[in-house]
């Protein structure tokens, strides 16, 4: 089954089972790119919120000095109090260029 979407926290549906969806407890690093790049759909529950931390360097190997970023960390909060950090690619996550 090909994954087309992350699905709430806890979310234990039927799509979530098969694989079609994936829980955001259960979501990989790339998953949550995928998600931030838009090539997942997103099914989170209105007002859910990723607090996404990007770390910038300085790259001077170019032909200018230009701030990369090199990092990217996603954390969620759920209401229960349990977290979940990610380091998705930045590239992937599509805030890198
Ligand atoms: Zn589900």
């Amino acid at each position: 089954m090909r994954l087309i979407a992350v699905d709430p926290w806890d979310c234990g549906c039927n799509e979530c089972i098969t694989g079609e969806y994936v829980a955001l407890r259960w979501a990989t690093d790339d998953n949550i790119a995928d998600l931030l790049a838009g090539r997942l759909r997103n099914n989170l529950n209105n007002g859910t919120e990723l607090d996404v931390t990007l770390t910038y360097r300085t790259d001077s190997t170019g032909r200018r000095t230009v701030m990369q970023v090199e990092r990217v960390r996603v954390t969620y909060t759920h209401h229960d109090g349990q977290t979940q950090t990610w380091e998705p690619d930045p590239f992937r996550a599509g805030l890198a260029a």
